[in-house]
């Protein structure tokens, strides 16, 4: 019997290896990674280059505290982010994964205020349908109720409007630009109500992983939102944990919405699941009302900008701008869209097939017409993700109740590296094992 905590009782497999797009378990069998674990493996799995970068960095200097002492890989990955980093953010806070950099950026959000004289603001306006990460702050503002619900008053309050999700919610005699005004302009009306010189932030994924597969919003709503939050002094916080560092086709998803953040939290794609590592990139206004302040940013965990996973993010990074990565996703993502509409666009239980770049979506529905989901009794992503470990397939299915609504989807995020073939593959397995759970249904 195994004595790690795990999060699930069944039993797993061991995983021992990988190379490319694949991951080897104790038996030897394969599994295609076309989730890129939870949309993290961009690279893959053993890159020589980054194997190389980590080995030379252990071997000269694993660690040493940044209370004490600054180091080279950090402040290097520090410029490359930075040089292409959104209009105005100019700092960056290196944690250990995506919930710290939640946590990081809520706090930096409340300290710039208090520095500047608004103390009264301490409300966080977040959406629904999102997640922000497993930490009591970062769950706070996540919208996912069923992780939510036992630990609620243990969660700082926090408001919620509705996600951006066309294709539930915009109604038929509206255009997508009338729809995308009308949610953004939830945003409003909830500042309003709670007063403006009280909200800190608006906190949203541009496009929402975990809790939607792949979801985007409509063209417009994020200028919208930017121009609420301008309206009001109201930070926007923009968390591409997921669907940051090129998984949507340009280095970061808010690229294509126009719109740049006050703070922007990364971090799967950062470091590509060779080390663990986040970020969280902040405005230089945000950082001189804290510099002309106290002086510092209150917060600090022992392993920010640990030199090892500084080191392998560095050469990941480097990796995928030399390599030209962001061009392979772009023309994979093409390919991975076709393929997709080709297997499931007629299928009876494919509601929507969705997404940007290597990171699609697929909306399961009992029936296509209503869009009525599955009873979330049937765990209809569960059997589709034994379904697909059977046949050597990895892919992130989801489901339950999120924001009052039932429903499962299928997250897709595979390496950058995936090849048309590869592409291929996916599609067969991923159709196979979602014909399979269907077929097993009671
Ligand atoms: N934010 C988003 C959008 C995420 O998808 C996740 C994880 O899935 C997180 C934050 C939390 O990241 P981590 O699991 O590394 O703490």
């Amino acid at each position: 019997m195994s004595h790690v905590l795990q999060r699930s009782s069944a039993s797993l497999p061991v995983a021992v290896g990988g190379d490319g797009c694949y991951l080897v378990d104790a038996t030897g069998k394969r599994y295609l990674d076309a989730s890129g674990g939870a949309a993290v493996s961009c690279l893959g799995h053993g890159h020589p280059r980054i194997v190389a970068a980590i080995q030379a960095q252990v071997a000269s200097l694993a660690y040493a505290h940044t209370g004490f002492f600054t180091n080279e890989p950090m402040e290097r990955l520090a410029d490359l982010l930075i040089a292409d980093a959104p209009a105005g953010l100019d700092k960056v806070y290196f944690v250990s994964g995506g919930s710290e950099a939640s946590e990081a950026a809520l706090k930096l959000a409340r300290q710039y205020f208090v520095e500047i004289g608004e103390p009264q603001r301490r409300h966080f306006i977040a959406r629904r349908q999102s997640y922000h990460g497993n930490t009591l702050g970062a769950l706070a503002v996540g919208g996912n109720e069923w992780r939510r619900r036992q630990f609620a008053p243990l969660l700082i309050e926090t408001h919620h409007i509705a996600p951006c999700y066309a294709y539930r919610d915009r109604r038929d005699d509206e255009s997508e630009e009338a729809y995308g005004r009308r949610v953004a302009d939830e945003l409003e009306a909830k500042i309003l109500e709670l007063g403006p010189e009280t909200v800190i932030g608006f906190i949203a994924e541009p496009v929402v992983g975990a809790t939607a597969g792949a979801l985007t919003a409509v063209p417009g709503y994020f200028k919208r939102i930017r121009e609420i939050c301008d309206r009001y002094g109201v930070l926007l916080i923009l968390d591409e944990v997921m669907c940051g560092m090129g998984r949507t086709g340009t280095l970061h998803a808010s690229e294509q919405e126009g719109v740049a953040p006050d703070i922007m939290m990364i971090a799967k794609g950062l470091g590509g699941g060779y080390q663990p590592i986040g970020a969280m990139l902040a405005s230089a206004k945000v950082i001189a009302a804290i510099e002309a302040g106290s002086g510092a940013f209150q917060h600090g965990h022992t392993y920010l900008g640990h030199a090892t996973a500084c080191a392998a993010a560095l050469a990941v990074q480097q990796t995928i701008r030399e390599e030209r990565l962001l061009d392979a996703v772009r023309a994979r993502g093409q390919d991975l869209a076709q393929a997709l509409d080709e297997r499931f666009g007629n299928h009876a239980h494919i509601g929507d097939i969705r997404g940007r770049g290597l990171f699609m979506g697929l909306e399961l529905v009992e029936d296509r017409a209503t869009k009525r989901p599955f009873d979330p009794a049937l765990k209809l992503h569960a059997r589709i993700k034994a379904e697909a470990m059977a046949r050597g397939l990895m892919c992130y299915p989801m489901g339950g109740t999120i924001d009052g609504r039932q429903g499962d989807h299928v997250l897709l995020a595979p390496p950058y590296i995936i090849t048309p073939e590869e592409i291929g593959e996916l599609a067969d397995k991923l159709g196979a094992a979602v014909d399979a759970a269907f077929a097993g249904l009671p």
